[in-house]
């Protein structure tokens, strides 16, 4: 609910937001490519997860042509 603004003193209104600091994402070494990646999720960089490839690595899109 609304409540005016000189109605929630410093210190209530700092305790609210003593939750709101943004933490680090939790990140591990790819055992397939050394890539940093996210803990149970397929490497975006190789494709692979549980030692095997489940995804098909795009080719790197050269954007340096840009007039073809
Ligand atoms: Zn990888």
């Amino acid at each position: 609910m609304a409540v005016p603004r000189k109605k929630v003193t410093r210190s209530k209104r700092d305790m609210r937001r003593s939750h709101l600091a943004l933490k680090a994402q939790n990140v591990i070494e790819c055992s397939n490519c050394g890539e940093l990646k996210r803990p149970h999720h397929v490497c975006a960089a190789c494709g692979h997860y549980d030692g095997r490839e489940v995804l098909v690595a795009k080719p790197e899109i050269d954007t340096d042509d840009e007039a073809a």
